[in-house]
């Protein structure tokens, strides 16, 4: 598959060496005219509000609410990919029907390293600047990951949102393995 990393801003040379690592070929998205290459989507991590303006300069936005690509969003990449932000308006997709709050391990915990369970199974989750998810709008969203009580992955369709970093983790692949086969083979 050719997994388009969209390359505004963030970690986007991680993204591909993941989805290498997957055995899949990457492709760096930086116009519009570039998705019609790709067979799916990572938003990498980065500043949500940044990207999310420069979508919607170069005309993301649109594009991307009016195609059917499969898409995964990590950190940064699942507040773009929310209705809502609480307290906060920014520029999002709004393709998955959830509320985030950014941030929301404070300055105290900006980053640590923690088992998460990723369905079902134990991996090695990285939270950097982290967002949780902070409620579901519909019955369409499955929870996916969780920290604790706090919600850090979620899957809607052919959308997919994680909080922390897998192309961090030696055990993070299966992620993004979990997002090719199960995500993007409706
Ligand atoms: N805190 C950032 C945001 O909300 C996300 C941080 C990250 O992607 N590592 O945009």
């Amino acid at each position: 598959m050719n997994i388009g990393v969209l390359g505004i801003q963030g970690d986007i040379e991680e993204q591909e060496e993941m989805v290498r690592k997957i055995g899949h070929n990457p492709v760096r998205v930086r116009r519009v005219e570039d998705l019609s290459k790709i067979d799916a989507l990572i938003i990498p991590g980065g500043e949500s509000t940044t990207i999310g303006k420069l979508m919607e300069k170069y005309g993301f936005m649109e594009a991307l609410r009016n195609s059917d690509i499969p898409i995964l969003g990590i950190c940064a990449g699942m507040v773009l990919l929310s209705k809502e932000v609480l307290g906060r308006k920014q520029p999002l997709l709004g393709l998955m029907d959830i509320v985030v709050r950014r941030n929301a391990y404070g300055s105290q915990r900006e980053s640590f390293e923690e088992d998460i369970y990723f369905k079902g199974e134990k991996i090695r989750g990285i939270f950097i600047r982290a967002p949780v998810v902070d409620r579901i709008l519909s019955d369409n969203v499955e929870v996916i990951a969780k920290e604790g009580d706090n919600i850090v992955g979620v899957r809607e369709g052919r959308y997919m949102a994680v909080a922390f970093h897998p192309e961090l983790s030696e055990d993070g692949y299966k992620v993004y393995q979990y997002f090719v086969e199960e995500v993007c083979n409706l």
